[in-house]
């Protein structure tokens, strides 16, 4: 197998058009669990390592735009506070381990519905930047991921970045998984608070084929929620958004938990991360 490691984007961006058929590699904690298991035997391997360029983040114009190799612990420790709820979402990835190796990119590029970095994403309306020798394109994560590990990825382009607007409000994200750690979620659920736009973000993890905005929960609680006053949401209130929630998910019954229990679990998180995050304003 090839191996090409390019010294800098540009010289990325020539080999990845040149080997179309080259699999791009940061963390390789997706990438190299496919090759060992024998799942995949690309004819080249684009190891993206070398290019610092992709390592940095910046804030410009009300905006953060955040490199594809930019890894679960520096999110934590440097984007934290402006990323509350991917931070949070980071802090459950793995183990210190693959949180030093794995990279926000990686997840975007494995497109699985049970990517946790993906949800506090979705909810606060972020977009992925793509690249090629041809120019660059960005586009919200909705047009970006279309199925269970699928995108519109071409052949010849890379994930460059990511770029959503630092939290404007509390951010909250829980997780359901069969132990504390080292777990691939049963179900997720992120929610973003907009209080300025009046606004609420939400997104459904791992009860999909992709991750899943709860369009009709984000109106409810944005119309219900006492944005001026700031009294706490009515238990009622609660409950329904818990239920509208659970029912935007399309989940299945696997190994990991029954449909029935996702949407159940589903309903407890939304209508908890909504008490907890209006209780941080
Ligand atoms: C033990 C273990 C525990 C894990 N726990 C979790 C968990 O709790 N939550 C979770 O969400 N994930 C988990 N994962 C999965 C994995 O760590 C994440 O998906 C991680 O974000 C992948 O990042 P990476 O940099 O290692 O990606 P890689 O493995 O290098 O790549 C992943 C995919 O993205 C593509 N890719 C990478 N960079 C680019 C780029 N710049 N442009 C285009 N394509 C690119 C690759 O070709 C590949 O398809 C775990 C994995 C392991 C091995």
């Amino acid at each position: 197998m090839e191996l090409l490691q390019p010294a800098d984007w540009p010289e990325a961006l020539e080999a990845r058009a040149a080997h179309p058929g080259a699999v791009p590699l940061w963390g390789g904690t997706d990438v190299m669990v496919d090759l060992n298991f024998g799942r995949e035997r690309p004819e080249a391997i684009l190891d993206l390592t070398r290019v610092r360029a992709l390592t940095e983040w910046e804030e410009r114009d009300g905006r953060l735009r955040v490199g594809a190799g930019v890894t679960y612990t520096r999110a934590i420790d440097e984007l934290g506070e402006r990323l509350p709820g991917l931070a949070a979402a980071s802090r459950t990835v793995g183990s210190p381990q693959i949180r030093n190796r794995g990279t926000i990119g990686g997840n975007l590029g494995s497109s699985s519905p049970a990517g946790d970095a993906l949800p506090p994403l979705y909810a606060s309306g972020a977009e992925v930047e793509l690249a090629s020798a041809r120019g660059t394109r960005r586009l919200p994560l909705g047009e970006f991921i279309t199925g269970p590990k699928r995108n519109v990825l071409e052949p010849d382009e890379l994930i460059a970045a990511f770029h959503v607007a630092p939290a404007q409000g509390p951010q909250q994200f829980s997780k359901v998984g069969t132990r504390n750690a080292m777990v691939i979620a049963v179900c997720s659920f992120a929610l973003a608070l907009h209080p300025e736009e009046r606004r609420v973000g939400t997104c459904i993890g791992s009860a999909g084929p992709t991750p899943i905005v709860a369009t009709e929960a984000d109106a409810f609680a944005a119309e219900r929620l006492d944005w001026d006053g700031g009294t706490p949401p009515q238990q009622a209130d609660l409950t329904r958004f818990g239920e509208l929630v659970g029912a935007a998910a399309s989940p299945i019954d696997d190994v990991r938990g029954s449909a029935a229990y996702r949407r159940h679990a589903l309903s407890v998180l939304a209508r908890r991360s909504l008490a907890w995050a209006w209780g941080e304003r």
